[in-house]
């Protein structure tokens, strides 16, 4: 594809051109941010009742849609439809959890002598948010909705291959009477929207959800403007199982699984006490033969495509013909398809075992005991997910204290609630999404010194 000016969007499923759309070029972008400037002014001037309420019918066009964006959410990036149905869901339950916020944006009374002392959070302006193809929905949603509520205009650049979810939102975004160029999605190229929204003196802040390699790239063009950023970046999470663990739920493959691997809170490494190793494996390798891979439109399927030919060139390069593994079916003919894989003969040093594969391929590793389980859980630059099960109560405190990343679960795969926070250790990010302080996070503190003490006579 050449970096002009079209993208062509295809259903990673049947290989088929779904749309194509235009790509954004650098003049796009600085236009957008003009007209996001002159939006903001009115929008942070609106009550927060006003905008709350503006935000709330937002959700409530966003409902009357789910079944559409979830539709367009398989034909563009693969996904099962439940798992298309969840991310509508997710965009329009975050939306009304972040117009809740805009009336209680507290700023503090601090007590000082002479006078009072208040706080306001004011709003940054306008804020850039680019996000990944992996859940095109969910990520365009947690950037952007909260920047909104805390009265913030947003310019969102997609992923290239797809567009058209958050596309979509912003249409009915307008059709649920937000002002105009408020909240604008430029399709385009990282590389040219992508960097001209990050190089522009009127953005005030970026959002960035996408690989390590490209988030230290942006965070590195943000402080030459001294630009503040969240970067939400990868993982190679743990799944860490103790020998008195409910191996079949420990063991459920779609902690790794979900969204075809390409998930950037996946388990990969799954971390099995020595002692219950080989039963593991049997577990493993009938629970892989079971997933049902194929047409994600089809409400049976379990796990759909890969999102492009080269992303299951990548993924197949970390799986060499004829590696010990564990493997399930995938289709044949149109469509980027990986089977479902578990290898077992990797070293914890190995590559498939310390890099992000972004496909639904985990390694599987064994420990001695808690202190191994612990130094093998943090032997990785990554520090955003993982799991840890044990019926032993202090066992499990002690682990999750232990691990450094951002978001544990014990005795549980979850990972991600729009009301808590979410965001990654070390080289997984910086900053925090979603959660009670999502909105603060795009706004400016600002203190102010008022003085009893009467002018002098
Ligand atoms: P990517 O870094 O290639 O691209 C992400 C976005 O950045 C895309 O919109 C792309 O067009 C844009 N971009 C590319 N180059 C750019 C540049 N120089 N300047 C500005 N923008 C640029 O990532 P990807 O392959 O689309 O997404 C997969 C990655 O995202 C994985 O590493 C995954 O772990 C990560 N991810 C992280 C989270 C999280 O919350 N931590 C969530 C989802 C995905």
């Amino acid at each position: 594809m050449s970096d002009a000016d079209e993208l062509q969007i295809l259903n990673p499923a049947t290989e088929e051109v779904v749309a194509t759309v235009l790509a954004a070029s650098e003049q796009d972008v600085a236009a957008a941010v003009a007209r996001a400037v002159r939006a903001q002014t009115g929008w942070a001037a609106l009550a927060p009742a006003d905008r709350a309420r503006l935000l709330r019918r937002f959700a409530d066009t966003v409902d009357a849609h789910t079944e559409e964006l979830a539709r367009l959410e398989v034909r563009e990036a693969g996904h099962t439809l439940g798992n298309a149905r969840w991310e509508a869901g997710n965009a329009r339950d975050l939306l009304h959890y972040a117009a809740g916020g805009a009336e209680r944006l507290l700023g503090k009374q601090i007590p000082v002598p002479g006078g009072w002392d208040v706080t306001f959070q004011e709003p940054l302006g306008v804020v850039g948010v680019i996000a990944p193809w992996n859940f095109p929905m969910p990520i365009a949603a947690w950037g952007s909705f909260p920047a909104l509520a805390a009265g913030n205009a947003v310019v969102l650049k997609p992923a290239e291959t797809t567009p058209l979810t958050a596309l979509r939102l912003a249409a009915l975004a307008l059709e649920a009477g937000l002002p105009e160029h408020l909240f604008q999605v430029l399709p385009g190229h990282g590389h040219i929207a992508g960097r001209a929204l990050v190089d522009h003196p009127d953005v005030a802040k970026i959002v960035f959800t996408g690989s390590t390699r490209t988030g230290r790239e942006v965070m590195e063009r943000c402080a030459r403007l001294v630009k503040p950023v969240t970067l939400e970046l990868g993982g190679k999470s743990p799944n860490v199982v103790f020998a008195d663990a409910d191996l079949k739920t420990a063991l459920d493959p779609f902690s790794f699984l979900d969204n075809a691997g390409q998930d950037c809170c996946a388990r990969t490494r799954i971390l099995v006490q020595e002692t219950v190793l080989d039963e593991a494996r049997a577990f493993l390798a009938d629970a892989l033969a079971a997933v049902v891979v194929g047409d994600p439109a089809d409400e049976k399927t379990q796990m759909g495509p890969l999102i492009s030919a080269a992303q299951r060139d990548r993924v197949r390069s970390y799986v060499p013909d004829g590696a010990p593994a564990l493997r399930g079916g995938a289709p044949d003919g149109p469509g980027f398809w990986f089977p479902p894989t578990v290898l077992t003969g990797e070293r914890h040093d190995s590559p498939a075992a310390h890099e992000e594969i972004f496909g639904p391929v985990a390694v599987l590793l064994p420990f001695t005991d808690e202190q191994d389980a612990v130094r093998l859980a943090n032997d990785t630059p990554y520090g955003l997910s993982g799991s840890v099960w044990t019926r032993d109560l202090g066992r499990a405190l002690r682990v999750s204290q232990a691990v450094r990343a951002g978001n544990l679960s014990v005795n549980s795969h979850s990972s991600v609630r729009y009301w808590t926070p979410f965001g990654g250790y070390r080289q997984s990010g910086v900053g925090r999404e979603l959660g009670p302080d999502a909105l603060t996070a795009f706004t400016e503190t600002k203190n102010v010194f008022i003085s009893t003490e009467g002018p002098a006579q």
